[in-house]
């Protein structure tokens, strides 16, 4: 893709949503509706000294007719353009983004349960997904929603997320891995228990997954362990 292909994106509101993870709504003035598909990426150019000049995002949030888009991304210490998007970017900063990206897509219908597996913003397109799966009543059994992070403190879209626990058709399951305060009342360690135990004798599941390597890679391994076949498991990968 080149430059030209780039439009102008006003950064038109940034949520903190935990210490080191900003939601970063982002406008497409030239554009009436920036037309996604759930699950895909944007680029998004950076004028920063880096090997490369651009890094990619998952949209976080589900197609809605309008030219905003989301963005739910994490502060890497070390990294330069999540350090430019936290020091240098303001609410009327204009990044460079490309058109949606990527082929980690919605499932168009679906008629077995659809289980996510994801760690902290690994979150964003299979929010995307469940998002766009519930607003257009694709047929599905049942979605269940396991999410990985560390403290309580790093848990994400608290609010959606206890609204969705209360639908029949969708099953939240956050396990931190480090949480030592007994105010956290749910799963604790790995996320992997999880889809074990729910999926064991469930050979019809299709799986969706999103994070960096060594989660995806882990995940995927398991899962075919337990005799899920490739095309059950899809999967966008960070790194
Ligand atoms: C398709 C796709 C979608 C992505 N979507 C998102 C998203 O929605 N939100 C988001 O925050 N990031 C996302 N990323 C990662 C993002 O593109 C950058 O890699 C990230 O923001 C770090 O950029 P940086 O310039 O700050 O770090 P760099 O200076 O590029 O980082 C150096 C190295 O650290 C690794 N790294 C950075 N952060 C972590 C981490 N937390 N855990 C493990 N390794 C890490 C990078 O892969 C890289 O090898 C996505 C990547 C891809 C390929």
């Amino acid at each position: 893709m080149s430059n030209l292909d780039y439009y102008d994106g006003v950064v038109v509101d940034i949520i903190k949503e935990t210490p080191n993870i900003r939601r970063f709504y982002i406008q497409v003035p030239e554009l009436d509706v920036y037309d996604f598909k759930a699950g895909q990426y944007v680029k998004v150019l950076f004028p920063i000294d880096s090997k490369k000049n651009y890094r990619q995002y998952s949209i976080a949030n589900s197609p809605d007719g309008t030219n905003i888009f989301e963005l739910l991304i994490v502060l890497n210490p070390d990294g330069v353009a999540t350090n430019y998007l936290f020091n240098e970017v303001k609410i009327g900063s204009v990044l460079k983004v490309s058109e949606p990206r990527g082929n980690f897509l919605a499932p168009q219908e679906v008629e077995t349960d659809v289980c996510m597996i994801c760690t902290g913003v690994g979150l964003a397109p299979l929010r995307s997904i469940y998002l766009d799966i519930l607003n257009r009543n694709v047929k599905n059994k049942h979605i269940y929603l396991i999410f990985g992070t560390r403290f309580m403190s790093d848990l994400i879209y608290v609010e959606e997320m206890e609204a969705l626990s209360k639908r029949s058709d969708f099953t939240f399951i956050p396990v931190l891995s480090r949480e030592t305060s007994d105010a956290w009342h749910g799963k604790r360690g790995y996320l992997h228990n999880s889809y074990k135990e729910i999926f064991a004798n469930k050979p019809d599941a299709n799986f969706y997954i999103c994070g960096w390597r060594d989660m995806v890679t882990e995940t995927r391994n398991n899962l075919l362990e337990m005799g899920f076949k490739r095309q059950q498991i899809h999967f966008e990968r960070y790194d």
